[in-house]
């Protein structure tokens, strides 16, 4: 889970390794080169400790802040690939019931093929369908196959052509 970290704890004008930004945010040593390993965060990576600036970590939990409370067009997902929110390729996306009320929009990303999801509102699944093409699945994708059970023979599935357009 995204979770907000304490920005005003950390003082501009300062330089920071990886275990004193861990220690003023309270997570994990790990947490932190993932984020420089990402390129979210700059670094100064040439010689250990890696060394962050103040102001530097600053813009990053600010930009990383904005980015979680920002409000995404409904039928857009965020790609973690390129840290921007982009419509499932070739419009469509498949739909995975999680409870009642709620359900995981998964598409791919059109710039970076990354796989994106995000937890939808089952209300608002109509409005999704009227933009982009969603696939409802079953609970589990493991339960969802065409397999007939009268046979053992598996049937693969993973050339499965979703009539994509060409781009131009
Ligand atoms: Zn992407």
């Amino acid at each position: 889970m995204a979770k907000k970290f304490p920005a005003n704890r950390i003082k501009t004008h300062r330089v920071y390794d990886v275990w004193e930004i861990a220690c003023a945010l309270g997570c994990h040593r790990q947490t932190v080169i993932r984020w420089i390993k990402a390129g979210s965060l700059r670094a100064e990576t040439t010689k250990k400790p890696w060394l962050i600036e103040g102001k530097d970590l600053k813009a990053f939990l600010g930009a990383r802040h904005t980015t979680i409370t920002a409000k995404l067009v409904l039928h857009h997902c965020f790609c973690l690939g390129c840290k921007a929110p982009r419509e499932p390729d070739g419009k469509i996306a498949d739909f995975t019931q999680q409870t009642p009320e709620t359900g995981r929009l998964t598409g791919l990303c059109p710039e970076c093929g990354a796989l994106m999801n995000k937890v939808v509102k089952r209300v608002d699944l109509e409005a999704i369908r009227a933009k982009i093409e969603v696939t409802i699945q079953k609970a589990s994708p493991r339960l969802v196959s065409r397999a007939d059970p009268r046979s053992n023979v598996t049937i693969s599935h993973k050339g499965q052509t979703h009539g994509k357009t060409q781009q131009g």
